[in-house]
Formats: structure tokens, sequence, C-alpha cells
């Protein structure tokens, strides 16, 4: 770049000047750059300046692409050069060696017929003058353009070192703009400027910019190059590692070692072609991977759960029906009508060779031996058994497993229980199905469906496996303690079979037969040293347990087996010693059980208690069976209120408020005054803990009890009853008879009322039930308060008159109205 000789200045504005029009170029004064002309115009108007004083205008024509522009195409900011020289090329067209020298403003056009010529003059401003302030920008750009060339590698080293050399801030900042400025009308706009300062700041500005995408591009450069770089590492150490593993006889090539191994399993697993693609792939990608890394555990880790499951190892069925019977009855006492079911169930299952028939679900309270059945008939068929529990399931991926991308993720219960079987065609037992909910993971009642269902669960996904499964082969059975909250999709599948619960004759010989063998071995005694007697059973049975099955009595035996074990290896110290005492037959009574199991814990409620006004006794059906329901009403001197306490659901005020609609209709027969309920209130209390899931049918009960404390006529104690009532008073059918009453028996209640509509269930209840029972069944309250009332409404109590006195003055029966005889 050389320095502008001085300009011929306005002197040579006063001629016309040849002028160059340039396509995509912008000359700045300084410049020093060959230019090439082909256009016949351009080259007369070059040999005319050059001929002349060798001076010529340089100005850009708005679009490049023009062949002849106008002069109206031409910028009128241009740049005046002075020609070094010019050389004529082979093919016709000139090269001129120019140098820029200042800028200039075209007035007008002189000619721009056969070339143009133009009158000049120099751009106002455009001395060059220098103020401080564009001395101190010149620092500031100079710096700038230091730090873009370090950025910008592609100028060359000595050009930048010539511009970062120039001292005179208009040529250094006119230098650097055409080494940085590229687009044409950046270039232009910057030619346009006559003050060094605005040139000045403008350079900073596109410096900053410059600067700016340059670092950005850079990073981004070093961010590819460090990625290049791990790839290649990777690669390269991935290949080592194959290559170390050859050498040590583990690789695939030499289907030895430990990668060997899993292909030879997976081959030999039975899966199908899919399945062991599946598998065959991962084990491909577990050889790529680092051993022990995280990505590698996760991926053996699920080869391991696909070599675990079982594809094609089974049991042969045994459906031999006597065989089954006699297994059955081997474990388990009673429980005709299931074991009947149960075995018709193998029958169909015989000749029907894929059945895909209902799943059984076992319904009935705790301890009534429904796992034990399962466990049997895994028994009986000769499968295996496994089971696991729903109790409390919310979340889908239980069921369904995790998907892989999860840390920690593993299949879901069934496909782990397929796992713990071993066997392709196990009784799967899934105990308490009714307690499974639904939240927002998913609901897993929909996930056991697929699993359940025989129409589409020989291909079962888990969300871990990835692959279906087939379980068409499992047997699938369920247990739940009450059938009304089993989702109705799912209870549809299913074949219910209740187990209603046992009576004590019945409990008796269960424990005799069955629980007390059992746990005379389990605890290395003999029947002998164990002589446990019917009555001691007995009492166990009645005043240390209250249940529908016979868990806890299990465990009550299971205590006193532990207790005369320790007393005998107390007492005996030779190995001949406890032989003998082994064989000494030695008796316990129900007096000894105090010794054992402590004081009784449940107490005959009836022959301690009274009979009193405002107590009656109902009957429930709870999840634990069926249990009696004491129902306490107090009559206070108040508003109209009920007050409730006690686990009262729902349901049981409905029932209290349609029981006091019937005593008011009633009232007038009974004697009340009119609007008697608003100078009262009624508290209804029900003391014992058990909640009743399927409706109390209390409203016989609560009527009762609230008519007898109106009354103050005491209830019998020994009368218990079930029933809803209806306005009208009268008596509605109820479900879980059997359970009611097996619950009255256990609680030596003497006569219970049940609803007309159900006599005929009474077919259904075991005899031993009904025989210690007075059944009668009632069509409506005034037939229970006739049975239930010690002495009839309006009859005159022969006792002294019972307690609670306050209410019972004011409300004290004015003279029965004579009315109709209550039936
Ligand atoms: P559930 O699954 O209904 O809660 P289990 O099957 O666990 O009850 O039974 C509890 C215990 O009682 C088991 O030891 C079982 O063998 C025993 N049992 C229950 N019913 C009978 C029966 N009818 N005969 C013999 N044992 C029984």
């Amino acid at each position: 770049m050389t320095p502008p000789k001085k300009a011929p200045g306005n002197k040579a504005a006063q001629t016309a000047s040849p002028l160059l029009p340039l396509r995509d170029i912008v000359f700045y004064p300084g410049m020093n750059a060959p230019l090439f002309v082909g256009r016949p115009k351009s080259i007369k108007a070059l040999e005319k300046a050059f001929s002349e004083n060798k001076s010529v205008v340089l100005a850009a024509q708005k679009d490049a692409m023009m062949n002849d522009p106008a002069p109206k195409d031409i910028y009128q900011i241009g740049c005046r050069a002075e020609i070094g020289q010019i050389l004529k090329m082979p093919d016709g067209a000139v090269k001129a060696l120019l140098t820029g020298m200042e800028r200039v403003r075209i007035t007008g056009f002189v000619n721009s017929g056969e070339m143009f010529l133009v009158n000049y003059a120099n751009l106002a401003g455009g001395a060059a003058q220098a103020s401080t302030a564009a001395h101190s920008l010149h620092k500031i750009a100079r710096t700038l353009f230091q730090k873009y060339i370090k950025l910008n590698r592609r100028l060359p080293g000595d050009a930048a070192g010539q511009i970062t050399g120039i001292e005179d801030p208009s040529q250094f900042a006119d230098a650097v703009a055409a080494t940085i400025m590229l687009a044409l009308e950046d270039r232009q706009e910057f030619l346009e400027m006559a003050d060094v300062k605005t040139r000045m700041e403008k350079i900073i500005e596109k410096l900053q910019n410059e600067i700016e995408v340059g670092q950005i591009e850079r990073r981004l450069q070093n961010r590819v190059k460090r990625q290049m770089e791990k790839s290649q590492r990777d690669y390269y150490l991935t290949e080592q590692m194959k290559a170390i593993q050859k050498e040590l006889g583990k690789g695939p090539e030499g289907e030895k070692g430990e990668f060997g191994e899993l292909r030879r399993r997976i081959l030999a697993a039975g899966m199908s072609t899919e399945v062991e693609a599946k598998a065959l792939k991962e084990l491909d990608r577990l050889e790529q991977m680092p051993p022990l890394s995280a990505e590698g555990t996760v991926s053996r880790n699920y080869i391991d759960w696909l070599l675990d499951v079982p594809w094609k190892q089974g049991t042969k069925d045994n459906l031999d029906i006597a065989h089954a019977r006699k297994i059955l009855a081997e474990d388990h006492y009673g429980l005709e009508k299931v074991k009947e079911r149960i075995l018709e169930y193998l029958a169909v299952r015989k000749l029907v060779e894929r059945m895909k028939g209902p799943i059984l679900c076992f319904v009935g309270p705790p301890g009534v031996g429904k796992t034990s059945l399962g466990k049997s008939i895994a028994r009986a068929m000769g499968r295996k058994f496994v089971r696991f529990s729903l109790g409390g399931v919310r979340d889908e991926a239980e069921i369904r497993g995790h998907r892989r991308t999860y840390i920690g993720a593993l299949p879901g219960r069934i496909i782990q229980s397929m796992k713990k079987a071993g066997t392709k065609n196990p009784v799967i037992m899934l105990d308490e199905i009714d307690k499974v909910s639904s939240d927002f993971r998913g609901d897993p009642a929909s996930a056991l469906l697929e699993a359940l269902d025989p129409e589409q669960n020989s291909a079962f996904n888990d969300h871990y496996l990835e692959v279906d499964y087939d379980l068409s082969e499992v047997m699938f059975i369920t247990t739940a303690n009450s059938l009304h909250t089993i989702p109705r999709p799912l209870l549809d599948r299913m074949e219910v079979i209740h187990i209603p619960g046992y009576t004590d004759g019945e409990k008796l010989a269960i424990a005799r037969k069955y629980l007390l063998s059992k746990q005379v071995k389990e605890h290395g005694l003999t029947e002998q040293a164990m002589a446990i007697n019917d009555g001691a059973l007995l009492k166990i049975i009645q005043n240390y347990t209250r249940e529908a099955g016979v868990r806890n009595l299990e465990r009550e035996i299971a205590s006193i087996c532990r207790k005369v074990a320790r007393d005998i290896a107390e007492t005996t110290s030779t190995k001949k010693a406890l032989s003998a005492r082994m064989k000494t037959k030695t008796s316990l009574g129900p007096e000894k059980l105090v010794d054992y199991l402590g004081e009784v814990k449940f107490k005959d409620d009836l022959a301690e208690s009274r009979d009193e006004a405002g107590v009656a006794t109902g009957l429930a059906w709870t999840e634990l069976g069926g249990s009696i329901l004491k129902i306490e009403t107090s009559i206070l001197a108040g508003k109209g209120q009920f007050i409730l306490t006690g686990k009262l659901g729902e349901v049981m005020k409905e029932s209290a408020q349609a029981a006091l609609s019937f005593i008011r209709s009633r009232s007038k027969r009974f004697g009340l005054p009119g609007g008697f309920q608003n100078k009262i209130d009624i508290h209804i209390h029900i003391p014992e803990g058990a909640t009743p899931k399927e409706g109390p049918s209390a409203g016989l009960t609560l009527a009762l009890a609230m008519t007898s404390a109106l009354m103050n006529i005491p209830v019998r104690r020994d009368v218990a009853m079930t029933g809803e009532i209806t306005l009208r008073g009268h008596a509605l059918a109820i479900g879980g008879l059997r359970e009611k009453l097996l619950a009255a028996g256990r609680a030596g209640i003497k006569t219970v009322l049940i609803p007309k509509e159900n006599e005929t269930d009474l077919a259904e209840v075991p005899d031993n039930v009904k025989e210690k029972l007075t059944i009668i069944p009632v069509r409506n309250m005034d037939e229970v308060l006739k049975i239930a009332l010690v002495h009839p409404i309006g009859a005159r109590a022969k006792k002294k008159a019972p307690p609670h006195k306050p209410v019972r003055k004011r409300l004290r029966p004015q003279r029965p109205q004579p009315g109709p005889p209550l039936n």
C-alpha cells in the first residue's frame, strides 16, 4: 500500500476526467491493486487517462451484472486513482495498476457515449484531517485489528503488519475497511464517509462484530475438535480392548470366556426367534462396551433377565382327579363345595388341552385357607407355586416393569414371579386383588387384565423385557377379602368361589386334624408331649381368638407349642430323659391355658351384659368375615339433632334417618307427642371398631335401638338382627347371610332376625350353624319390635325402672292411642 501522492485537488476537478465503472469492487484511497478492464468503453477511458495525466475516476456500478451501465447506474461517490502502468492482454483486455488517491464526488457526466467523462470534486471533509478524537479511536481500532488478525488467519501476515503500521488515521481506517468489509454496499457506504472519526467508529464497530463472530467460531471449532478426538480415542481404546480380549481368549471370535458362554446360553434357552435375535443383538452391544461401565452393567442385567425367565422349561401337568381329591383332602378339612369346584375345574382342564377358562378367585376373610388351597392345587397338578400380594399396588410399573432407561429398572412382578417359578406353567397366586388401587402412575388393574386375560396373555408385554412373553400356560388364582373393590373388568374374568369362614366345631376339627399336628412337628414335639384336649382347643377358639378363619388359632397353638418346647428343654438334661419325656403323655386342659396364653382375650359378652334400653345388636359383614355390631342410642334433651359417633359411614347415617322417619310415622301408636323429635337430640354410637364395608344393613337395628331408647324399653341381649329398613318400616334383603350367622353363633347370640326375603338363602348355610340359632325371618319393623323388646310397647314394665331418667320425664309416653294391635 503506497501512501497517496498529493491530490491534484480541485484544479483537476475543472477538466473532465475519464471514469471507469467498477463491477464488484469499491476502490479506496491508498489501495494499490491491478484492475482488469475488458469493456471497450472502459478501455478507451483508461487509454485516454493514461495518455493524458494518468488520473482516472473509479466508481462502483450499483448492479455488478450490468454490462452497459448508464450514469444513473453508477454511484456518485468514487475514488480518484492514478495509473501506474497498463498492460495489454492477449485477449484484448487491459490490466492496469492503480493507486487510490482520494474520495471524489461526481458532479456531472460530460460524455457517456464512447466513454464516460465526468466532472468531479473532492469530497467535503475528505482532506483526512484527523481530529484528536480520531487519533485516540485509532489506538483502539489498532488493538482490535490485532486481535482480529489473531482470530482470522486468512489475512497474510505481512499485509496485516503493513496495515497495523500505518500512522495516519484516515489511511489506516481505509486500509482496514478494505480488508474487513466484504459486502459491496458496506464498502460503498464506507467510501461515502468523508469524516475520519465517523470512519474510525465504523471500523471499530465492524471489528468488534467480527471479533465476536470469530470467537464463537473458534469455540465451536474447538468443541467439534474435542468431540472428534474423544470418539477417535474411544474407538481406538475399544479396538485395543478387543485385541487384548482376543489375546486372552475372551473375544467373541474365540467363543470362549464370558461372552461365548452367554451366547451359548441364549441359543439354548429356547427363546422365540424374535427374542433370541434381541438377546444376541444386546450381547453384541455388550461386547462393544467397556466392561464395568454403567451402560455395560445395564446391558448385562438385561441379558441375565432374558436368560432367567423360563422360555421352555415346564412341568408336566398331573390331571388325575382322584389324586387331586386326595391331596385336597389331605391339606384341608371341610370346604366340600370349594373342593368339588376345584376338581371340576381340573376335570375340564383335562379335557380341553389349552383352556381359556376363567381364573379362579377365592373370596373370604383372612385365614380361611385361600392361600393353602392354591398351594394344594399346585401340588395336586405337579406345578410350581408362586404368590405375590397386590395389596397397595398403585403403580402400573409394579405389574409391568420399568423401562430400561430408568436407573435400577426391573421387570414387573409377573415376570419376577416367572423367574422365581423357573417354569413357564406355574400356579401364580395373586393375593389381595381387591386392594389394587390406581393413581397418576397408571392403572395397575389394566396391566393385570392383560396378564390374566387368556385372550391376550400369550403376548404379555413387560416394559423392562421389551419382548412379548407368553403367559398362556400359567394358571392364575387370585384371592380377595371382598368382591366390591375388585375392578369390574377383572371381576368379569374371574370365577368367584366364596369361602365364608368356619364354625367353632369346624375350627375344632381343623385344629385337631391339621393345625396341631403341623405345629407339633414344626416345634419338634410329639402328639403325646403336647396332648391338648378338646376343651382347651375350644376355649382357645372362643376366648383367645375371634375370627372367621383359623390364622390366629394356629398362632395361639404355635405359641403354646413354643412354651411347651421350652419347658421340656429346660427340664430335661440328657438325651434319654428327653426322648422319655417326649413319649409321656402330658395332657393340657382348658384350665392350663392361662399359664401359656395369659388371660382370656375375648369374654363371652352376653353372659356379662344385661338387657338394656337403647342398645341393640346388629350383624355386619366386613372384610374380616361377619361380626356383631353393638349399636347404642341415647336420647338427650335438645333441638332435633343427630349425633353420630364411632366409625359410621354415610350409609349408616342414611339408615339412621330412615329409622327416625319410621318412628315418626308410628309416633301416634307409640304414644309419642307430636314433634317430639324437635325437642330431643339422638346420639347414636357404635363402639366396636369393625367398619362394615358393604353397607352395614343396620336399618332394623338402628330403628330398634332408637325406639327402645325413646320408649325406654330394654332390648333382649340374646337377639341380633340384620336388614335395612324402608321409610314404612319394611325389612329389606341383605348380603353375606352365612358370614353374619357364623358371627352370631360365635358371639353366643340365640335368636337372629333376618329379612323374610333372605329366607331362601338359608339353604346355603351349613346345618351345624343353623342348629344353634333360632332364625326368624321378619317382614317389617313391627315384628322386630315384638320379638326383640323385653315387653311390648304399651305394656307396663314389671321390673324397676331402667336407667336414664332425664328425657324419660319429658317424653313419658302419653296414654297410648287406641289403634290397630301390633301384629
Ligand atoms: P388365607 O390365605 O385365606 O388368609 P391361609 O391359607 O394362609 O389363609 O390359611 C391360614 C392357615 O390356616 C394355614 O396354615 C392353612 O393351612 C390353615 N387352614 C385354613 N383353612 C383350613 C382347612 N379348612 N383345613 C386345614 N387347614 C386350614
